[in-house]
């Protein structure tokens, strides 16, 4: 593959077009990189396997890390997944609560849903996108569209078209740039199972739907952490997924800092805030700030791979992460955080 084209979506008038263009690359079996409401998702006809595969090569990504599906209706989640008897009501509730929406359920999959999409998984991750471009794609298209972050494997997820180019350019047709993303962190992955009296949602990813939210639907089950590379307990959930380039270091307090001599810091803040006593306590050689409106862990989230990105490209030596408050979204930022900071 050579030349990766940029398709402009910023103009609603020109939106059929792109529509139709994209749908016309994904039907011939090629990928594109498309703007949803989490982070861009490198996308292909989730039906066919040589489209599929070209994913995994693009992203360097292995084959046991299985890919999301997303759909364009709720009929299209028949056609992949057979939802069992026992969990349907609890499906269509957390469906008609967060759908279209950054929530994927895992669901025993369909035999038409290539093993390539699901490592030979009996189960398919699916979500619908609530970002009207990626909507529009995957109803023109008619069959779902297999999606995982447009980023090299392992690497920062994209929140931006320029940030999917310097990740995948040359090795995709298309970018559609429907400029940033408007949540930032991937979607929340659950596995919904009957339980005795409620059902149990096993949290496999967490994300922007939060446990607080999942909470009237089910008992949350929160993933054990993994902190090898060699066994994931969730497919995919390897233990340094996320990693910038430049080494990132997760402290608890200040005073665990040591730096060496002749070495450059970058400091991940998280409000700027003096209590914490990060940012006034070294010479960082570039400070970037999660949440500088102060607008706390949303604004944080949003901001996430973005800010780690600028630190990444800095040129500085290591970058040191402060904590962020662990509720709500801080769940899934720390999550991310450990994870960046394993070598
Ligand atoms: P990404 O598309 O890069 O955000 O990653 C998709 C993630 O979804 C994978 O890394 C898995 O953790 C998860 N996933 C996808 N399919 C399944 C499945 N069938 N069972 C469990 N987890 C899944
Ligand atoms: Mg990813």
């Amino acid at each position: 593959m050579s030349e990766t084209r940029i398709i402009d979506a910023s103009d609603p008038a020109a939106q059929n077009k792109v529509v139709e263009e994209v749908v016309g690359l994904l039907s011939a079996g090629e990928i594109v990189a498309l703007p949803t409401e989490t982070v861009y998702g490198l996308g292909a006809d989730a039906l066919n396997a040589d489209a599929v595969a070209k994913v995994f090569a693009a992203k360097e990504r292995p084959e046991f890390d299985p890919l999301i599906v997303h759909v364009g209706s709720y009929e299209q989640v028949d056609e992949v997944a057979e939802v069992p008897e026992e969990i349907k009501e609890v499906v269509a509730k957390l469906m008609k609560a967060h759908w279209p929406g950054p929530l994927t359920l895992v669901l025993p999959k369909k035999d038409c849903v290539p093993d390539i999409v699901t490592s030979g998984l009996p189960s398919v991750a699916v979500r619908m996108s609530a970002h009207p471009i990626m909507k529009a794609i995957v109803r023109g298209l008619g069959n779902p569209i297999a999606a995982p972050s447009a980023n090299r494997f392992g690497r920062i997820s994209p929140t931006s078209a320029s940030a999917v180019e310097k990740e995948l350019a040359g090795r995709i047709s298309a970018i559609v740039d429907g400029g940033a993303c408007r949540e930032g962190l991937e979607s929340t992955i659950i596995r919904p199972e009957a339980g005795e009296k409620r059902p149990t949602l096993h949290m496999l990813r967490s994300g922007p739907v939060t446990k607080e939210m999942l909470q009237r639907f089910g008992k949350v089950e929160r993933p054990k952490r993994n902190r090898s590379n060699e066994a994931p307990e969730a497919p995919g959930q390897l233990a340094n997924h996320y990693a910038p380039v430049t080494p990132l270091r997760l402290l608890r307090k200040f005073e665990d800092f040591k730096p060496e001599a002749g070495k450059k810091y970058g400091l991940l803040s998280y409000c700027g805030a003096e209590k914490t006593g990060f940012i006034n306590a070294y010479e960082w050689d570039q400070v970037e700030q999660l949440s500088p409106g102060n607008g706390k862990l949303a604004e944080a989230a949003v901001r996430f791979f973005f800010v780690l990105r600028q630190l990444d490209e800095s040129g500085v030596d290591e970058i040191i992460a402060e904590p962020v408050s662990e509720t709500g979204l801080g769940v899934a930022i720390m999550d991310k955080l450990r994870r960046a900071s394993v070598r």
